[in-house]
């Protein structure tokens, strides 16, 4: 059942930690190391969105980059050495109405804690293409900031017609040789001084009223890379193929707070709202991290270096919290 597999889990525990990407399994590293043996509900695709990136060349301390997927096992294995533990289980209800916090998990075990740090991160939206989900790692992206650099000098596309895209469109354009900006309709969504941006910047070419039926691709020596789209004119039917190195997925992303609406405030995206420089939310106890809360930087780096914020903040509470009720009871 847990990393132990000593069946002791169930019950109740200083920390519980609600996701396992890297500001998770930071937060429990962390809080693992304050002596606070948190139970980590990694959910049953443990390790977050950088188990579906291939190389991670810009974490820090990793000069030649190193996989997501084991970037994810070396934090989850330096979490473990100081005591964190975890359970690959979704939490599927909360109730924060009062101590103990209470989570309860798909076989309907419920688990008490003291604090809880949610860190369910966001997932990408996808067209939903096979040919998509295919190259997806190798050559098919939704992040310009992670990947861009793969693509210097080649010709990339990125679909979408909101912010994101004209903003990866533009990041792109400092690596790529020319981005080919895709989108649905004959209007973007984006605000109007970054479609601005993205109109006036040179190596961007702008095609509108486009869909994608088909990422195009090869697979050579078990290696397989992207070599463009098939796409459609939803005006005209005419379709056609665009040669790319690269393809961005760039329409949105979703943070994970389904469970906590109607719970933990949130805005009206659905991310998580934490307190200024901090990472409380506002449940008593219950503290945010990563890109549940987080829609605007969504990197490895910062979405670990909030779940090091909210183990701080978890520990400082639970102290504060010993020391009053110790305080309330030598006055009694
Ligand atoms: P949005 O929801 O604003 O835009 C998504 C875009 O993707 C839309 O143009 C939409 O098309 C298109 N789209 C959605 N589904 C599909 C599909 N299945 N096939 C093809 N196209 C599709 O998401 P964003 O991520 O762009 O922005 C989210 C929020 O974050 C916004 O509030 C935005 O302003 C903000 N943001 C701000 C930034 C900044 O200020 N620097 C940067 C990035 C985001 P359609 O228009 O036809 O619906």
């Amino acid at each position: 059942m847990t990393n132990s597999d000593n069946g002791q889990a169930a019950g109740h525990r200083r920390v519980i930690v609600i996701g396992s990407g890297p500001a998770g399994l930071t937060a429990a590293l962390y809080s693992a190391r304050a002596n606070l043996m948190p139970l980590v509900f990694e959910g049953v695709q443990p390790g977050g969105q950088l188990m579906i990136t291939t190389e991670v060349e810009n974490y820090p301390g990793f000069e030649h980059g190193i996989q997501g997927p084991e970037l994810m096992d070396i934090m989850r294995k330096q979490a473990h050495r100081f005591g964190a533990e975890s359970v690959y289980k979704n939490i599927v209800k909360v109730d924060f109405s009062s101590a103990p916090l209470k989570v309860t998990d798909e076989e309907n075990r419920t688990y008490t804690a003291d604090a809880v740090i949610v860190s369910t991160g966001a997932s990408a939206k996808w067209l939903g293409l096979e040919s998509e989900q295919k190259y997806m790692g190798y050559g098919v992206s939704s992040c310009a900031t992670c990947d861009g650099f793969f693509f210097r000098g080649m010709k990339v596309i990125v679909v979408g017609g909101g912010d994101t895209a004209m903003e990866e469109a533009n990041y792109l354009t400092r690596h790529a040789s020319e981005v080919i900006l895709m989108h649905r309709r004959d209007e973007f969504r984006a605000s109007k001084i970054m479609q601005e941006r993205a109109k006036s910047n040179p190596k961007i070419t702008i095609m509108m009223d486009t869909v994608v039926e088909e990422v195009l691709g090869k697979e050579e020596e078990g290696r397989k890379s992207v070599l463009g789209a098939r796409v459609r004119n939803v005006k005209t039917n005419e379709e056609k193929v665009i040669e790319a190195a690269g393809f961005f997925t760039a329409i949105g992303h979703e943070p994970n707070s389904m469970l906590f609406r109607g719970i933990l405030e949130m805005d009206e995206n659905g991310y998580l709202v934490t307190q200024p420089n901090s990472s409380r939310t506002n449940i008593e106890g219950v503290f945010a991290c990563g890109d549940v809360q987080d829609h605007y930087y969504r990197q490895a780096v910062t979405a670990a270096g909030s779940g090091c914020m909210a183990a701080i903040d978890a520990e400082r509470y639970l102290e504060a919290k010993e020391f009053e009720e110790s305080q309330s009871h030598s006055k009694a």
